[in-house]
């Protein structure tokens, strides 16, 4: 019988059925599960083991091997509970091979001291770690055994999964090993053809998951640690597919519309030949590749990257000179009211001089000349709209939007740019629409996050500008530090003292911005020092920005509100506070605020010892590139690609098992197989995309 959507009720029943059906499941813990996104049993297929626990034999513990994971049986010898800097409980235990092994705890209950008396028998489970005295085990799992009870040994792996609050290791292998139990056959739940998967070594779904939660005993235990075992490989594939053919769906969907096709007339030329510098071959090559798809009558969707201070703004405004000269809107909405304002400054310098009236909209434009600015806006007297989120609000009706761009685009949902889109929006008609971004994706990614859309580099730095030197210290170095900012101060210059905390809270980093602002002001009275965080007024940010932008301000004490957008050509000194908790892009974006004009830059990336691995090698990058796309790329390597793009930035869920870093050697037979699939069984792909994404299909009506 043929794959296509004939059987899909089974797999509908077996794979979405709720897990509050399997037994142990009330509602409290189908609640846990649910919160976790494991709402269904296919949820639960896709759960995989993090690590496996080989529990086929016992180790003499004068065999153990240090970073080697082992099973152990042993009697408890001596019991040391201390107290000093922190709780924590020492027992050992000898098993009479000759050795003697620590199993230490940082938390525990009186219960489970009581319980660990000597001469207590135990089995355990951990890996062991060079300690004080020997090997030791931190947290192991352990079980008491019975006087000669011998410990029973599995004739598989034990899968041990991600933790679910709420539901314990033991339930939650349990509910796993039920819903597995409920697996169709290969007939109902394959749906990639059979000789694709043939070619490339890989087995079939059921197979494939069957392998990953219950590997057996001789299973190569290397190479599933590695996360690129056939079978592990298999479910990356489909899950690969499932995202690709998603966001192909919604290109064919866009491309079903159509949108006005716009040339460059006399204002664009205006335009050109007023602007103070002449554009970089980057930015000419990405104007011409706007003016191709402007002037089509399909929508364009297009991103545009470009490093900090690559110069996208100018090209984006050509672009929306093109929509003017055909008679009708364009429209740029940026993230902040900071950043929306300073386009709305260079906007007005560029267009109306030429006599385009540049209509400006934010929050805080209220009462009558809110009313004043949406009338314009109607009747088509602005036919240019710079704001924020202010311009997505029902209350904005255009008169004839043909070009919405979106700047910094992934501070926005997918739905939010779609909100603006759908403002140009009338019978098939949409507007184009040009996304412009400063965190650069690599080009793997790329591929894959952006299937929807077309991709512009503009990788080039106009000319003048010199590189920001960049140098790691450690914060016991502060005061000196400081004295480096009086002078730099003194000779004029402008400087930024970044603060961060791991904190998300708003409320915890601006106390923290205020307590270094009042240090750094106590210790450098000469200098005029001011304050910007997220929880001030927007208006008093406003003047604090402004004030730092005209030079009345030596020091800018900010949090990251400053990262997006800001330019301040004078500010050549930026200091960051606890560096090594920021991920590499939002670095980089922080450090894009200076060496903008032509002084010669620097920036301090402040650390607290002592530095993990990671962050090492994070600074190190920073120190050693500037170049926005190495350290993306560099980014992906070292946290995967989950937080540098993220649900905001795809539109997207997050990838439950894929990994671009590892698995990008997939994309080409994911773009094979899923573009066959899309001519030949367009139903089939609708079933991988629904398994995997699920609801966050409801995009695919873009
Ligand atoms: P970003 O890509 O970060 O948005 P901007 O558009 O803000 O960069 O441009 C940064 C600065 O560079 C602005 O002051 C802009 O006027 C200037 N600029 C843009 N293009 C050029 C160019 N080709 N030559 C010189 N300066 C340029
Ligand atoms: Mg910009």
């Amino acid at each position: 019988m043929s794959r296509s959507g004939i059987h899909a009720p089974t797999l509908a029943d077996a794979g979405q059925t709720p897990v509050s059906a399997l037994s142990g499941v009330g509602p409290k813990v189908a609640e846990k599960l649910t919160a976790r996104g494991l709402a269904t049993i296919g949820d639960l297929w896709l759960h995989l083991p993090r690590q496996y626990e080989d529990r086929t034999h016992v180790t003499p513990i004068r065999h153990l091997r240090g970073g080697v994971p082992a099973q152990i049986e042993g009697t408890v010898e001596a019991v040391e509970k201390g107290f000093r800097r922190r709780p924590m409980l020492r027992v050992a235990i000898s098993d009479g091979s000759g050795g003697t092994l620590v199993l230490r705890f940082f938390h525990f209950r009186a219960a489970q001291v009581a319980q660990l008396a000597v001469g207590t028998r135990l089995c355990c489970f951990g890996t062991p770690r060079p300690g004080q005295q020997g090997l030791e085990i931190v947290h192991p799992s352990y079980r008491v055994l019975d006087d000669d009870a011998m410990t029973v040994l599995d004739d598989r792996l034990d899968p041990v999964y991600p933790a679910i609050e709420g539901v314990g290791p033991q339930m939650l292998r349990r509910l796993v090993g039920q819903a597995l139990d409920r697996l169709p056959g290969d007939a109902a739940l394959e749906l990639l053809p059979g000789d694709a998967l043939e070619s490339l070594g890989m087995p079939t779904l059921r197979d494939a998951l069957l392998y990953v939660h219950r590997p057996p005993s001789d299973a190569d235990m290397a190479m599933l640690a590695s996360g690129r075992h056939p079978a592990q490989r298999r479910l990356v594939l489909e899950e690969m597919l499932a995202h690709h053919l998603s966001l192909r769906r919604q290109r064919i969907a866009l491309q079903a519309h159509r949108a006005p096709a716009l040339r460059p007339g006399t204002l664009a030329a205006a335009l050109q030949a007023s602007l103070p510098f002449a554009l970089t071959g980057a930015q000419s090559r990405v104007h011409r590749e706007l003016l191709i798809d402007l002037a089509r009558r399909k929508p364009m969707l297009r991103l545009v990257q470009g490093d900090v201070g690559s110069g996208k703004t100018v090209v984006a405004a050509l672009a929306a000179a093109a929509a003017i000269d055909g008679g009708r809107q364009a429209a740029l909405m940026a993230p902040t009211e900071l950043l929306a304002e300073q386009h709305a400054q260079n906007l007005r310098a560029w267009f109306e001089p030429l006599g385009v009236r540049v209509a400006w909209l934010a929050g805080k434009v209220t009462g009558r000349a809110r009313a004043a600015v949406l009338a314009d806006i109607a009747s088509g007297a602005t036919p240019l709209v710079v704001g924020t989120h202010a311009l997505m609000q029902a209350s904005v009706a255009f008169h004839d939007l043909a070009l919405a761009i979106v700047d910094e685009q992934h501070r926005f949902g997918v739905h939010q740019r779609l909100a603006l889109r759908d403002k140009g929006a009338g019978g098939d008609r949409v507007p184009h629409q040009l996304v412009m971004t400063a965190t650069p994706i690599p080009r793997t990614l790329a591929m894959s996050a952006y299937a929807d859309l077309d991709v512009s580099a503009i990788d080039e730095l106009p000319p003048g500008r010199t590189p920001v030197q960049t140098v790691v210290l450690s914060s016991e170095r502060r005061p000196a530090l400081i004295e480096r900012i009086r002078h730099a101060c003194a000779d004029g210059r402008q400087a930024y003292w970044v603060c961060t905390l791991i904190d998300d809270s708003d409320e915890v980093v601006a106390q923290a911005a205020q307590t270094t602002f009042e240090q750094l002001s106590a210790a450098l009275p000469e200098l005029r020092v001011a304050l910007v965080h997220g929880r001030m007024k927007p208006a008093a940010k406003q003047d604090a920005m402004r004030a730092f932008k005209q030079g009345a301000v030596d020091l800018l004490v900010a949090t990251t509100v400053i990262e997006v957008g800001v330019d301040v050509p004078n500010a050549s000194l930026m200091v960051i506070e606890n560096a090594e908790r920021l991920g590499l892009a939002q670095l980089h974006q922080l450090r894009g605020r200076v060496g903008r004009g032509s002084a010669a830059s620097s920036c301090v990336l402040l650390y607290q010892a002592p530095l993990s691995r990671m962050a090492r090698e994070r600074l190190d990058t920073m120190r050693t590139t500037s170049d926005g796309f190495v350290i993306a790329e560099k980014d992906l390597a070292l946290r995967g690609p989950g937080e540098l793009l993220g649900t905001r930035q795809t539109g997207l869920a997050e990838f439950r098992l894929a990994d671009l870093a590892r698995d990008a050697d997939l994309l080409p037979d994911v773009h094979r197989i899923g573009d066959a699939m899309l001519v030949a069984q367009p139903a089939l792909a609708d079933r991988v995309v629904s398994r995997w994404i699920g609801s966050a299909t409801r995009y695919a009506a873009a």
